[in-house]
């Protein structure tokens, strides 16, 4: 039936955007009858089942026209299952970064100069800033963009789609469905339901233990989003003993269970993008352009060659940093811009002077300008991130939870700083509770942010300078915290 729509699209030099796919499937079918007997339109709903898996998608909201717009760029070759979990290509490719977790953007703020990335009270500076938002979140408007993004790319994130495909995965004490099967199917009798669990797939051979995955597509993962999980858990394991039952094999009950709820997780709202009736692959282009020179976008729903894929994700990644690099080398030509960016202190004379530092609580290493002792002289206040989880407590609770997980991904620590006057030094001391009240302080009571060495600027430089001529004997230019403000 999908070759007639292919050709059927063909013959009519394309459809009208606005047709739905169902529409068009559901007309063949009564043209061609087919499907007339109770079994074969249950097997002919199985197939539009996982049609809708996989374009997390009911049929009545794909494009007749561009649903499968990407079917070109196939690539080759098995579908595969990575042994161990997608967890092993993901911590190799982010050895050695940074990752901050549990921080939940609420605004980005960007002009020509650079961007602002708020989270909470923290407030992330930066040149450039790589957005790979999921297309649920960006529809959502959770993230407050300012200026707000231009109407083409508003107009885009609406007409695409960005549907549903839910899993309960289950982890039974044995395999019980077969060691050799990787999956296997399940008709429904009723249309409205057709992509209720009706796929499993065994996962046995990869994560290490007896786990089966049921599916739920379509519009049946709308509803399953509202279901009680326990509810849901029974229905599966009552359509396995369905299956299993008159073979005289025992179905036993889940040692553990998990029901996704991508549809309102707020940090998807959905599963992955589809071409909506009235949408085509333009709008993955549009989603993919920059906005002025500091505002980036990758993830899948803006690679119109590979979307809802991992590849796809990680393909746009690729492409959105060989972009930022030409933009930087092209700022690197520019000398007005050049000049007023490279203007903090070079991280080896930080380096060599925080190897003494004056003072030291928790994470924060100051130095300060030995031959003054007035409140108001200003140092230099040093933060390392990402020692490792248990080192660095500003997440402490949360980073703890993901000790296992996360430790080598910290490995590589990240050294902030600020400037800072010595009065507010000891007053960050005196404040109790840990880190993460005294970097809570740090924003909201002493309105300090924290930067790269770059970031520093020109007090930076000065302040840094100050301290590396007074320790070696020769105290000039001293500056006062009344200063700060005016840079
Ligand atoms: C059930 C399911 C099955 C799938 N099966 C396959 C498959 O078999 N093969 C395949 O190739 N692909 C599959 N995919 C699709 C694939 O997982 C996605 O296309 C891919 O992960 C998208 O990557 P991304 O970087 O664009 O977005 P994501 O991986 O969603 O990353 C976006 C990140 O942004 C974060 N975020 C969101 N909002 C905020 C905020 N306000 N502040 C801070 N962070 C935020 C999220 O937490 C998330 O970490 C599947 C997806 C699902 C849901």
């Amino acid at each position: 039936m999908l070759d007639k729509v292919t050709q059927l699209r063909e013959f009519m030099g394309g459809f009208a955007s606005d047709i739905s796919l169902g529409s068009v499937l559901e007309t063949l079918r009564l043209l061609y009858s087919v499907a007339r007997s109770d079994e074969e339109k249950q097997l002919l709903d199985w197939h539009f089942a996982n049609l809708e898996y996989a374009n997390a998608g009911s049929l009545t909201n794909l494009s007749a026209a561009y649903w499968d717009q990407d079917d070109p760029y196939e690539m080759g070759g098995d579908h595969c299952l990575l042994a161990g979990g997608n967890w092993r290509l993901i911590r190799a490719l982010c050895e050695g970064i940074p990752i901050f977790y549990e921080k939940k953007v609420q605004t980005i703020r960007y002009d020509d100069d650079g961007v602002e990335v708020i989270a909470g009270n923290q407030v992330f500076q930066a040149d450039m800033v790589l957005c790979t938002i999921p297309l649920g979140v960006l529809k959502k408007r959770t993230i407050v963009f300012e200026p707000e993004l231009p109407e083409k790319k508003l107009a885009a994130i609406d007409r695409l789609g960005f549907g549903l495909l839910n899993k309960v995965a289950m982890v039974f004490p044995h395999v019980f469905w077969g060691e050799d099967l990787d999956t296997f199917g399940c008709l429904s009798k009723q249309s409205y339901r057709r992509g209720e669990f009706f796929l499993f797939y065994s996962y046995h051979t990869v994560s290490g233990g007896p786990v089966l995955v049921a599916l739920v597509a379509g519009e049946a993962a709308q509803s399953f989003e509202n279901a009680d999980p326990s509810a849901s858990l029974h229905h599966v394991l009552s359509i396995l003993k369905g299956i299993y039952g008159p073979k005289g094999i025992d179905v036993p009950n889940p040692l553990q269970s998990i029901c996704t709820r991508w549809g309102t997780d707020p940090f998807s709202y959905g599963s992955y993008s589809h071409v909506r009736v009235k949408s085509s692959g333009n709008d993955y282009d549009i989603l993919a352009e920059s906005v002025g020179s500091s505002l980036y976008f990758a993830g899948e729903a803006t690679i119109r060659q590979h979307p809802a894929t991992m590849h796809g994700a990680y393909l746009s990644g690729l492409r959105e940093a060989s972009r930022i690099l030409r933009a930087t080398r092209a700022q690197q030509n520019n000398p007005k811009k050049c000049i007023q960016k490279n203007i903090g202190p070079s991280d080896d004379i930080l380096l060599d002077l925080f190897k003494k530092p004056d003072l030291a609580f928790e994470e924060f290493y100051f130095v300060f300008d030995p031959l003054s002792q007035d409140p108001k002289s200003l140092g230099i206040m040093r933060v390392t991130l990402g020692k490792s989880c248990n080192e660095c407590s500003i997440e402490h609770s949360s980073w703890k939870k993901r000790e296992d997980s996360c430790q080598h991904l910290l490995n590589e620590p990240l050294q902030l700083y600020t400037v800072i006057s010595r009065k507010q030094a000891l007053e960050l001391q005196q404040v109790t509770g840990g880190s993460e009240n005294q970097m809570s302080y740090l924003f909201k009571n002493l309105g300090l942010r924290l930067v790269g060495a770059n970031g520093l600027g020109l007090l930076g430089n000065s302040v840094t300078s100050n301290i590396v001529s007074a320790r070696r004997g020769r105290g000039r230019f001293r500056m006062s915290a009344g200063r700060q403000n005016a840079v």
